[in-house]
């Protein structure tokens, strides 16, 4: 199991030592065998020592240069970060990311042998056409991916689950993750308003292999508690 946690505009660098110390402790307390990423700010990045993987929620397709307000490979290396988000349906919808940048930024940082979480998923207004259109949707933010690049790690994450505590069926979820699991063998999170109460039923479907959380993971406590889910699966 992988169990993610995306904090993304939250925390602070020292709110966010006392949340990675906690749950590293937990990590090493229980021996725990299941993949846990964090995504802090790129301004809490740090050495927070053995246990989770500290992962970027973004970075630009560089080493360094000129491109006021991002970051790039040499600010990752400096605390050790090889793990990074990509296409977070936040990027695409609110930062304007299109596939086609999405797509550099993916071959940039598969080319380094990053590992890539890679984010999907479809409005609502786009779920309401039904499973083909659905399909075909997922489709368009599939063109230009390696799908069996082997550090890919793909999140299902329909934007109408994200933060509106909406998730879709069970059934909803077996089908999309038995349409992905056919285009891909690299595990498949689901991520959409994943909490502690409704993660069991989740993580319980066949080719779901972990969860990619953002409010529920923001309290230390709350996410070892869904850690320890992961390890009961
Ligand atoms: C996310 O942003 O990746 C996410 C899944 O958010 P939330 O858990 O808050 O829906």
């Amino acid at each position: 199991m992988i169990v993610a946690a995306n904090f993304k505009t939250n925390k602070t660098r020292a709110q966010t030592r006392d949340y990675m110390d906690e749950v590293n402790a937990y990590i090493r307390a229980e021996n725990v065998k299941s993949e846990i990423i964090v995504f802090p700010p790129s301004t809490a990045f740090d050495n927070y020592g053995q246990g989770l993987t500290q992962g970027a929620q973004n970075a630009y397709a560089v080493e360094n240069g000129a491109f006021t307000g991002e970051i790039g490979v040499d600010q990752l290396k400096e605390f050790g970060i090889k793990t990074v988000l990509i296409g977070h349906s936040e990027r695409r919808h609110i930062l304007g990311e299109t596939q086609k940048e999405i797509a550099v930024k993916f071959n940039y940082f598969k080319n380094l042998g990053y590992q890539i979480v890679y984010c999907i998923g479809e409005k609502l207004e786009t779920r309401e056409l039904g499973q083909s259109a659905l399909l075909a949707y997922i489709a368009t933010q599939l063109v230009d991916i390696d799908l069996e690049y082997e550090n890919l790690v793909v999140a299902y994450e329909p934007v109408w689950a994200i933060g509106t505590g909406l998730v879709p069926s069970t059934d909803d979820i077996s089908q999309i993750h038995a349409d992905l699991r056919a285009k891909t063998s690299k595990p498949l999170l689901y991520g959409g308003s994943v909490k502690v109460s409704n993660m069991v039923e989740i993580v319980a479907l066949e080719n779901v292999d972990g969860v990619l959380v953002g409010g529920a993971s923001l309290y230390a406590q709350n996410f070892c508690e869904m850690i320890k889910i992961a390890e009961e699966v």
